[in-house]
């Protein structure tokens, strides 16, 4: 691996001057960091600065309405989590799709988030869910929506073939996420749905093997008091340029039932794409698909009407 330098922080505080200071990169799990390391030249000048030490950034917390998840908790964590499990589903099962058992170990929720790939399982998780990413500078600490954290990246989606794994960039933080210099993300607060919201994941691969998804999709349906769906939310991944949540909402949609106008509003979602998205033709006919199915599972008869 090609890279000057590589030291554990020892703070927060410490990490923070660090990076803020340049020549550092942040490096938290490592397996997205590594990959690239090993391939490029990039990291020549710079030093890994490893903040998966850090206790500060170790702790999963219920704080009000939300779970609270430090930048340093890995995947497997989440995924051991009787909270996670229980009370988000839906982050639940798009952890659990991540990779294997070994990268899930070390990959962590902030790190797959800061990494900013297009087809990233939990970033679409977490936008659907409303997430909230605490991030952490020389300002102090900022709280910014996960869906308003990304810039666009539309290299990355131009990349061939039906996979979109290609990351042009030796800091993504830099460029695909709206980040001050020298700002980390400290942690990801996820707000609990409603109960008895339901919840739809779902990743096409390529080949079922490990590795990253063609297209996923993560969707909720929230009920009204009477337990009727009110409300749809969905992401996707593999298919936008930046992470955008689609929401339908009973009863504002001229007309036309909650199922048509998810529907419809995902087709001009993803026909703004066309001229973008390797393998177009595909996924246009495959998104509404996907959403179909989930629909299918999570919107019983007769609770369709506008
Ligand atoms: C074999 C393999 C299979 C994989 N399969 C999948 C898959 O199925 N689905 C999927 O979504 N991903 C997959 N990945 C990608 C990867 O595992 C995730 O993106 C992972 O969650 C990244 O977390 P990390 O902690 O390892 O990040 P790192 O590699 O440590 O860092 C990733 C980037 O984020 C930055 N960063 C890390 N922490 C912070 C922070 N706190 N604040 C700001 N910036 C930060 C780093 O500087 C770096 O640029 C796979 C990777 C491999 C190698």
């Amino acid at each position: 691996m090609l890279i000057r330098d590589y030291i554990r922080a020892s703070s927060l505080e410490e990490a923070s001057e660090r990076y803020a200071a340049g020549g550092y990169i942040l490096f938290a799990g490592g397996t997205d960091l590594m990959v690239k390391a090993r391939g490029k030249k990039w990291y020549q000048d710079k030093t890994f600065l490893d903040i998966s030490g850090l206790q500060e950034l170790k702790e999963i917390r219920e704080e009000e309405n939300f779970l609270c998840v430090g930048a340093a908790v890995t995947l497997t964590e989440l995924e051991e989590n009787r909270e996670v499990r229980e009370r988000l589903p839906l982050l639940y099962e798009a952890v659990r799709s991540v990779g294997s058992t070994q990268i899930r170990n070390r990959a962590t929720l902030a790190g797959n988030l800061a990494n900013a790939c297009p087809a990233s399982d939990c970033i679409p998780a977490l936008v659907t869910l409303g997430a909230q990413v605490e991030v952490y500078g020389g300002k102090g600490k900022r709280v910014i929506p996960a869906e308003q954290i990304f810039r666009e990246c539309r290299a990355c989606l131009r990349h061939s073939g039906m996979h979109v794994r290609t990351c042009y960039y030796s800091d993504p933080t830099e460029k695909k996420l709206i980040l001050e210099p020298g700002e980390m993300i400290c942690g990801i607060r996820i707000p609990f749905p409603k109960p008895g919201t339901g919840h739809w994941f779902y990743k096409l691969t390529q080949n079922r093997t490990i590795g990253m998804a063609v297209m996923n999709l993560s969707m909720t349906v929230e009920p009204d008091e009477r337990g009727k769906a009110r409300r749809i939310r969905l992401s996707a991944g593999g298919i936008f340029p930046r992470p955008v949540c689609l929401e339908t909402v009973r009863g504002k949609n001229a007309g036309k039932s909650l199922r048509e106008a998810c529907l419809e509003q995902a087709v001009n979602a993803i026909e703004q794409e066309k001229d973008l998205l390797a393998d177009y033709p595909y996924k246009r006919r495959v998104f509404p698909e996907l959403i179909e199915e989930g629909l299918e599972a999570l919107l019983p008869d007769g609770e369709e009407d506008s």
